[in-house]
């Protein structure tokens, strides 16, 4: 059976088949993506009203790629305090903000109190906030830091308040690229357990893939389909996330930027692949809000929102660091063609514009 044959027939794809995706043209792959994608959601697409705060850029690791955390090319540490954290906050919900996005850096000074207890006192000043909170490298990071098992670490995001975790930490699966781009934080291994044990406590969390540096298509391929592994045994994944990479300010040193091309096709197999993780996330941020609308066609189908203040990505020269106005968001969704869909960080819908 050749790829077509197998796309026609509806069968799992398998790795093989992950790597003959990419011999299609772009046009052939993004009508079999979007096909399954207007199966399950015709023309909506969804995002939420969220704000991205993150609250140190201290940390301990060195990632090839960051251009985020405070080093020689970014000597700007900072660490914010709880009440920085809440007055921002307080500002944010005016905008009827219903998901708080907090990722930070590994910061070993800063306590892991301070990590937690920022969690309690969001709930009690604004009860009905989802917190979306510390990706698995840092529950990695507290875990080795505070000689905790990464089960209580977990157990301390929930009694304070987490709701769900964000998708931050995968970066590419495979080891030896790992090693190369941020050796020394969490492994593959770790980053799907820990999410194995925060899905067993009936907990949902997205998966991120950071694509565009050193890596191949195969390993794109790879890690996709491990995710697909992980997806079989807990279920906990509500959206996968491709995140282009972004050059500026960094060690990684790419010089060239994947082509428009090369990232529909990115999101497009990746919606072939995933039969079991239910969105496809087209971040914005990191693809330009133009290619985040275009790849709705090619199988994505959420933009994530309007964020408000982005620091990670606009660090490495994304475009993002303002967020987006609730009503150009809208406008650009529309005039795309799609029905807006505001959805909660659970992607219950909250209204249809
Ligand atoms: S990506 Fe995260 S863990 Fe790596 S250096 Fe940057 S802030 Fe630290």
């Amino acid at each position: 059976m050749n790829i077509i044959e197998k796309l026609e027939s509806g069968e799992r794809l398998n790795y093989q088949d992950g790597v003959a995706l990419w011999e299609l043209d772009l046009f052939t792959l993004g009508k079999y993506a979007n096909e399954k994608r207007r199966a399950l959601y015709e023309d909506k697409a969804f995002f939420n009203i969220n704000r991205h705060i993150n609250p140190t850029n201290i940390c301990k690791d060195i990632c090839k790629f960051c251009a985020f955390s405070a080093n020689r090319k970014n000597p700007n540490p900072y660490t914010m305090s709880h009440e920085e954290i809440l007055n921002t906050l307080d500002e944010s919900v005016k905008h009827h903000i219903t998901e708080v996005h907090m990722v930070s850096a590994h910061n070993k000074d800063a306590g892991l109190e301070w990590y937690m207890g920022i969690f309690r006192k969001i709930k009690e000043r604004f009860p009905t906030l989802h917190v979306k909170a510390l990706t698995a490298a840092e529950i990695n990071f507290l875990a080795t830091t505070y000689d905790m098992t990464s089960e209580q670490i977990i157990d301390l995001m929930i009694e304070n308040g987490v709701d769900s975790m964000p998708g931050g930490g995968a970066e590419i699966f495979d080891e030896k690229i790992r090693e190369y781009i941020c050796k020394g934080k969490v492994s593959s291994k770790k980053w799907m357990e820990i999410h194995d044990i925060w899905h067993k406590k009936g907990k949902k969390s997205n998966a991120t893939m950071l694509f565009g540096h050193v890596e191949s298509r195969e390993h794109r391929v790879d890690h996709i389909l491990r995710l697909r592994e992980q997806q079989d045994r807990s279920g906990g994944f509500n959206a996968f996330i491709p995140l282009v990479y972004q050059r500026s300010n960094n060690y990684l040193k790419v010089e060239k930027f994947l082509s428009s091309i090369e990232i529909l096709k990115t999101y497009a197999i990746s919606r072939l692949l995933l039969d079991n993780i239910p969105h496809i996330k087209a971040y914005w941020a990191t693809s330009t809000i133009n290619l985040a609308l275009i790849a709705q066609e090619f199988g994505a189908d959420d933009l994530d929102g309007t964020i408000e203040k982005e620091s990670i990505q606009s660090a490495a020269g994304a475009k993002s660091s303002g967020g987006l106005q609730l009503q150009t968001f809208l406008d650009l969704i529309q005039t795309s063609g799609f029905v807006p869909v505001q959805r909660d960080s659970l992607y219950n819908k909250i209204e249809t514009y």
